[in-house]
């Protein structure tokens, strides 16, 4: 979600019952997501998913997911960012307000197909080789293509291509 603030307790409440339930509908948070935007979720990655974040047209995904995550403390940050933008480049305020509907939600889907297929393979946790320096620059920075590794020790386990 780019630069956030996020309220790390209420993200920890979310992402560790993901981690206790992986998969199980009604526990896993993910699944919620999966199934409320089904027709994104469902099927293989399609190209037309990313063209359509990109341009803003899956805002209503971005807007679920803030309602789930945010707290009052965590619009804090986003706040005193946008703020100080409006004063010293305000071409930057606009883009840091558009960013979580456009570029944030574009990533999201990206690395989140990278990490599992809640449809196809429920219960697992793919494992990858390490992926080319654009993909880890634009949407797998700091090592998040290691997410069996981040399950850590999960023995449910997929080897994940690219299509
Ligand atoms: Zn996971
Ligand atoms: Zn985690």
């Amino acid at each position: 979600m780019g630069v956030t603030g996020m309220d790390l307790d209420r993200y920890r409440s979310q992402h560790f019952p993901h981690h206790k339930f992986i998969g199980q509908p009604g526990k896993d948070p993910e699944i919620e997501v999966v199934e409320k935007f089904n027709e994104r979720w469902a099927g293989p990655y399609r190209f037309t998913y990313t063209i359509k974040d990109l341009l803003g047209l899956h805002a209503d995904e971005t807007n679920f997911l803030i309602k789930e995550l945010a707290t009052p403390k965590s619009y804090i940050t986003p706040i005193v960012i946008f703020t100080l933008s409006v004063i010293i480049a305000p071409i930057g305020a606009v883009a840091f307000i558009l960013s979580p509907f456009v570029g944030a939600i574009t990533a999201h889907r990206l690395r989140a197909w990278t990490e599992h297929d809640h449809y196809r393979y429920p219960g697992y946790t793919y494992t990858m080789t390490k992926p080319s320096l654009w993909r880890r620059y634009f949407y797998l920075p700091h090592d998040q293509w290691k997410h069996a590794d981040h399950h850590g020790g999960l023995k449910m386990e997929k080897p994940f291509s690219f299509p």
